[in-house]
């Protein structure tokens, strides 16, 4: 399909599902991570790096592999991919852009973006840590109430990085678990649903958007995607049109997870942008025309790409997908995949992850059915009738 190799900065679940989608239409793709990293274990080539997709050394050394480079974590070296894009002799070309990283991996610098743009958020404002830090928590206290959140700016996933103020008591503790990380605080949304789009965005600048979904998180954590999301058609059609103002506000090609809080009284707000694949993008592989791993390939490659890509495989089709969380016990997840086995329109998906630690992200499973009332009742035969009523 296209002779260009594409390097791939992290190689966990999401590096794995862009290799799959690489591998049909034939395009050959190098992975910077650990040995063995899930990626690396379906991709058979002597060209990967060992390393991490954080330093700059390594990252040059699959530069010099590839031709464009793009990334399954927003957690790199910015400043190299900086360097790589301005050194002119390489012709390596980096996607989504530097420039979007650089905004995005420091989540209040992507808030204030965000503002600029005119995308609503929630509002937010910087907390210099160190001395005083519990006497400015106090203020944001009174300005935003309580509960409100506290969040580190960078290096954050799976909401480790987010402390939830309820009162002014629980700020010493706040400030102790995020420790001495660049810190941000923000003002708590009721929301009543999470929801998620995901976005396309050619190398031109145009912008296509999959279905509206609805996430249901349990300990920060995603467990569950509802497709589409169980509200109304303006609600949904709102959160698209929000998606896409987000992603056009950014630089580069490549799909775009947009995470957004539904308010009681119909506002969205976008939480954060991921600039690649994202967890409620996973059901596109299955109830999809175009998955988003092959979305954000032809993104970065400048291949064809249209509307239609992003539609559900019939106006009827309906999809849940379900996270395989580790438990204490390693093996307790193998169980609901073997079980997803007896389950017609269930897709199992595990990554490969050498170890199984609480919470930590082994597999998914799809579910796609003609009607929503069809997949909850599939998912109930996975999960048991309780766990899948409505949050
Ligand atoms: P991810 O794995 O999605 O990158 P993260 O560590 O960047 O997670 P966030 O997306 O900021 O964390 O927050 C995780 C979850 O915490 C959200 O999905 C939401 O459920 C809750 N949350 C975050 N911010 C707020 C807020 N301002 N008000 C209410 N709930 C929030
Ligand atoms: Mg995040
Ligand atoms: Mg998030």
């Amino acid at each position: 399909m296209d002779n260009r190799v594409v390097g791939i900065l992290g190689g966990g679940q999401l590096g794995r599902m862009l290799v799959e989608a690489a591998h049909r239409l034939n395009i050959k793709t190098v992975i910077l991570d650990t040995p063995g990293a899930p990626a690396k274990q379906i991709n058979a080539t002597h060209d990967h790096i060992n390393g991490a997709f954080n330093d700059p050394v390594k990252i040059r050394e699959l530069a010099k592999e590839c031709d464009v480079l793009t990334y399954e974590i927003e957690h790199v070296d910015v400043e190299v991919l900086e360097e790589l894009e301005k050194d002119r002799e390489n012709k390596i070309e980096v996607h989504p852009h530097a420039r979007t990283v650089r905004v995005i991996q420091d989540k209040y610098l992507q808030k204030e973006h965000l503002q600029r743009e005119g995308v609503a958020t929630a509002e937010s404002c910087a907390v210099e840590s160190g001395p005083g830090c519990v006497e400015r928590l106090k203020e944001v206290g009174k300005k935003y109430g309580y509960p409100f959140m506290l969040k580190a700016r960078t290096l954050a996933y799976d909401g480790r990085g987010n402390f939830k103020v309820k009162h002014e008591r629980d700020i010493p503790e706040a400030i102790e678990f995020l420790g001495d990380r660049p810190l941000y605080a923000e003002k708590y949304a009721h929301f009543v649903k999470e929801l998620a789009v995901m976005v396309v965005r050619t190398r031109h600048g145009r912008t296509f958007s999959y279905p509206t979904v609805e996430t249901v998180h349990e300990n920060n954590i995603c467990k569950l995607v509802f497709v589409p999301a169980r509200v109304s058609d303006n609600i949904k059609s709102r959160a698209k049109y929000l998606a896409e103002q987000a992603v056009d506000g950014f630089w580069g090609g490549g799909v775009f997870g947009v995470e957004m809080f539904l308010l009681e009284n119909g506002e969205l707000l976008v939480n954060e942008i991921a600039p690649r694949p994202h967890n409620s993008g996973h059901y596109t592989i299955e109830a999809c025309a175009t998955s988003q791993y092959e979305a954000h390939l032809r993104a970065i490659l400048n291949l064809p790409f249209n509307d239609g890509n992003t539609f559900l495989q019939t106006p009827s089709t309906c999809s849940i997908m379900l996270n395989i969380l580790g438990t204490e016990d390693p093996q307790s997840y193998l169980q609901v995949a073997k079980q997803a086995l007896t389950i017609p329109g269930a897709t199992v998906h595990l990554y490969g992850k050498k170890e199984s630690r609480p919470g930590r992200k082994l597999g998914h499973i799809t579910i796609v059915a003609g009607s929503m009332t069809e997949a909850e009742f599939r998912l109930s035969q996975l999960l048991g009738p309780q766990q899948t009523q409505q949050p």
